[in-house]
C-alpha cells in the first residue's frame, strides 16, 4: 500500500511484485532505494470476489481463458481501503513516526476515499496462491471434485493438488499443498486395495 523512505537504515526489503491481473500502472520499485524504504503492505487473505478459468478450445494444448475478477465485491474494496488507513494509523504512532520521513506511495495526497480506492485497483497485486479452480464441494453445480477428490461424474479422475481445495487458506498454499497430495495420494492406494 505505502512504500515509505525513512529516516534510518531499516533492514526490510520491498516485495517483488506478480501481476495475474493487469494494473492499470505499474509499480516501479526499482527508483526506490531499497535500503531506505521500508513496504507497509496489506493482503486480503479471504477475498469475497471470485475470479474463473475457462477452456477456450478443446485442444488440450491451448491456454485457458483465467479471469481473476480481483476486487468484484465492495467487501473487498472495503477491506482494503480500510486496511491502507490503518496503515497509516500505524505509521503515524510516537514509536515509529520520527523513523518516516516520507510516504513515496500513494503519497500523502491522496487522502479521499475515491482516490484511495482507485490507487488500491490500479497497484495491486496477487501473491503467488492461486487456487480452488477444481474445488472440493459436495455439489456439481458448485464443485468441480468430491471430498474423495474425485471428479463429479467421472469415476476415475481425481484432482489432487491446490486448485481442489474448497476455499484459499489464509496463510501460505505450500503446506497445505503437500497435505492435500498426502490425503490424495492415501485415497487413490486406499481404493487399489
Ligand atoms: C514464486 C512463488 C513463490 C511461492 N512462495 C511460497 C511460499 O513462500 N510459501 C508457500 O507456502 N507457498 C508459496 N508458493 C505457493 C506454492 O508454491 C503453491 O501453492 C504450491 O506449489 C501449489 O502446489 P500444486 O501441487 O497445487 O501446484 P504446482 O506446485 O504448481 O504443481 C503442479 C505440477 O503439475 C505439473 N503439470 C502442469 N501441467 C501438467 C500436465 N499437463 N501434465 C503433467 N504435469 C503437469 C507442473 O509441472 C507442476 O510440477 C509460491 C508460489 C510461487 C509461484
Amino acid at each position: 500500500m505505502c512504500p515509505l523512505r525513512s529516516n534510518s537504515s531499516m533492514p526490510w526489503i520491498p516485495n517483488g511484485s506478480s501481476r495475474l491481473f493487469e494494473r492499470r500502472s505499474f509499480r516501479n520499485l526499482s527508483s526506490v532505494p531499497i535500503q531506505t524504504s521500508p513496504p507497509c503492505l496489506s493482503a486480503s487473505c479471504r477475498p469475497t470476489s471470485r475470479g474463473h478459468i475457462r477452456l477456450r478450445s478443446p485442444d488440450p494444448e491451448a491456454h485457458p481463458a483465467i479471469t481473476a475478477n480481483a476486487y468484484s465485491t465492495n467487501a473487498d474494496i472495503e477491506e482494503m481501503l480500510a486496511a491502507g488507513k490503518i496503515l497509516r494509523q500505524i505509521m503515524a504512532q510516537p514509536a515509529i513516526a520520527p523513523l518516516v520521513k516520507e510516504e513515496l506511495r500513494p503519497g500523502p495526497d491522496v487522502v479521499t476515499d475515491e482516490a484511495m480506492i482507485d490507487d488500491i485497483r490500479s497497484r495491486s497485486g496477487t501473491v503467488y496462491h492461486p487456487s480452488c479452480t477444481c474445488r472440493m464441494g459436495p455439489d456439481p453445480a458448485s464443485s468441480v471434485v468430491d471430498r474423495g477428490l474425485k471428479v463429479h461424474g467421472v469415476g476415475a479422475l481425481r484432482v489432487i493438488d491446490t486448485s481442489a481445495f474448497p476455499n484459499i487458506t489464509s496463510g501460505n498454499t505450500n503446506a497445505p499443498a503437500m497435505l492435500m497430495g498426502w490425503m490424495g495420494a492415501e485415497a487413490v492406494l486406499r481404493d487399489a486395495r
